[in-house]
């Protein structure tokens, strides 16, 4: 069977691409092969893609013929506000679309996604949620990092480092007293302050932390540090966003799974 009788025998039982409406995508990491199935199909299905700036040029060239509309942020640029970018979903459903809303990774993991479909569903926009695999798990496999792991970590914590230092922070002392591992998206500008109110909460200074940049992608880089040296760690070597940070006893175990490499 090849690939695309697979694609399409996989998919034979999802509702069709119906004009009009949303289909609200993750596009995982980055690499195309970390696509879902059903995203690849939706792809070749689509009229128009509505994407963020984390989805990948080889994934957006699986769209075809379809319209392509940026609606991300790019360094430097005004970004899309999300008012525009929710009225740009409408819009085209309404000129009777097919319109892929795509993401980068899960579109419900800091992806706003929630948003979007609460928005569509207030305009009575027909649309369906298509998950996506979240960046962080794609990166900590590559990195040979186990989300969890019997005997060091009991949960894991996937939090935004968005609102560091701001009133809307999230308690990071409060984080750092449960003692499990914790993930960060968008925390790399505020590693400092992150990584302080860790310690004052509690957890060594000692503590494992890596940073996962551009994860399954041609630019992907690695840095391992502690809680203490991750910020000059990243200053010095220059880590750029996207960038994952991972702190926690979890990133300990990757000197042991880097000796099963094959690559
Ligand atoms: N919905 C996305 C997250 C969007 S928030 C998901 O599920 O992955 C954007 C943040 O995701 C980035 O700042 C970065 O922290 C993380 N991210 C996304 N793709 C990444 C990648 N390929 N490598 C490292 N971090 C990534």
């Amino acid at each position: 069977m090849s690939l695309t009788d697979m694609i399409a025998s996989a998919c034979a039982a999802t509702p069709d691409f119906e004009p009009g409406h949303v289909w609200l995508a993750g596009a995982g990491p980055g690499h195309p092969r970390y696509l879902t199935l059903e995203v690849a199909d939706a792809l070749a299905k689509c009229d128009c893609v509505v994407y963020d700036a984390l989805v990948s040029a080889e994934v957006l060239a699986l769209a075809g013929t379809a319209e392509l509309h940026f609606a991300g942020k790019r360094g430097g640029k005004p970004s899309a506000t999300q008012e525009s970018i929710t009225a740009m979903l409408i819009e085209l459903a309404r000129a009777g679309r097919r319109v892929l809303r795509l993401k980068g990774g899960d579109p419900f993991v800091f992806g706003r996604g929630g948003e979007e479909a609460e928005a569509l569903a207030k305009a009575g926009i027909p649309f369906r949620i298509l998950p996506g695999l979240t960046s962080s798990l794609a990166a900590l496999a590559s990195a040979h990092i186990p989300v969890t792991m019997r005997g060091i970590s009991r949960s894991i914590t996937l939090a935004t480092g968005h609102a560091a230092g701001t009133p809307d922070d999230l308690d990071w002392r409060a984080l750092a007293r449960v003692g499990e591992p914790i993930i960060i998206y968008m925390g790399l500008k505020m590693i400092g302050e992150i990584s302080r109110l860790l310690i004052e909460g509690g957890l060594s200074p000692e503590t494992p932390t890596a940073v996962l940049m551009s994860a399954t992608t041609p630019d992907e880089r690695l840095l391992v540090a502690t809680l203490a040296t991750v910020e000059a760690e990243v200053r010095r070597q220059d880590f750029a966003a996207p960038a994952l940070i991972v702190i926690g006893d979890i990133v300990s175990m990757r000197d042991v799974l880097n000796t099963g490499d094959g690559s």
